[in-house]
């Protein structure tokens, strides 16, 4: 009889996990109510310029305004040196005493030109403490039109985790074979059509190839990707994972 309940359990659990993703997996309602709160805490303004709180500290990713306030950040990351992704002013804006910032090993002497603290340059596969979540820089890079993020610079997407959730920053890149590597509840990524992904279908296929329950469209509405472009994405994910669309602010 414990035979068959534990049978029963066993049975009730692999009907609640999608098949081909990883043991202790919640249910996916579980990963979707996550992804969404860390989604509704997030602060956009813009391509990928973020302010969130994750792993007990202060993160800023690429950021292109300053605090608004007194806040500085515990971690600034760069994924790559495009002046709508690197803004010297708001990198020195978020830098206090204790700040580190973390960027892809080819982009630290452009940092250190203008910024005195801790600089931490990483390489696709390192991994980084972030508080008490930890960071795993990840390849990000053009696989078709290459001029734009060539692959041997070694930019940078990232992916977070709090050992509740898993939050992937896909960075400046197209649709690669190492996100079939990745697994992710939530992913935030470019719409693209010019710089990154060449069309919306593609970033749709990235959302599927980390397994997200939750995608967060940004790095539209400047230079590439339009609101019909993220009405369209949203249209495609269907019931295969859920949209955020973040409402832009103009600072943080
Ligand atoms: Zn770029």
């Amino acid at each position: 009889m414990a035979g068959l309940l534990s049978w029963a359990a066993v049975a009730l659990a692999a009907a609640q996990t999608a098949p081909g993703t990883p043991a202790g997996t919640p249910p996916d309602g579980e990963r979707l109510r996550r992804a969404e709160g860390f989604a509704e805490s997030l602060e956009w303004t813009g391509q990928d310029s973020l302010r969130f709180a994750f792993g007990g500290v202060t993160v800023v990713v690429d950021p292109l305004v300053g605090p608004s306030g007194s806040d500085r950040a515990d971690f600034i990351l760069i994924t790559h040196p495009h002046q709508d992704h690197l803004s010297p002013a708001s990198v020195e804006a978020w830098s206090g005493a204790e700040t580190a910032v973390i960027a892809p090993v080819s982009v630290v002497p452009e940092i250190r030109k203008f910024h005195e603290g801790p600089i931490e340059g990483l390489k696709p596969g390192d991994t980084f403490k972030l508080g008490d979540a930890t960071l795993e820089a990840v390849p990000a890079y053009n696989a078709k039109k290459q001029n734009f993020h060539p692959k041997a610079n070694g930019w940078l997407g990232y992916v977070l985790d709090d050992g509740k959730l898993r939050v992937y920053i896909a960075g400046d890149t197209e649709r690669i074979p190492e996100m079939r590597e990745i697994r992710a509840d939530s992913i935030l990524l470019p719409l693209g059509q010019v710089y990154t992904m060449n069309d919306v279908a593609e970033a749709v296929a990235c959302v599927a190839d980390v397994h997200a329950v939750l995608a967060i469209p940004v790095h539209w509405g400047q230079y590439e990707g339009s609101a019909e472009d993220v009405r369209r994405f949203g249209e495609l994910l269907g019931s295969k994972a859920r949209l955020f669309v973040p409402n832009r602010k103009k600072t943080f």
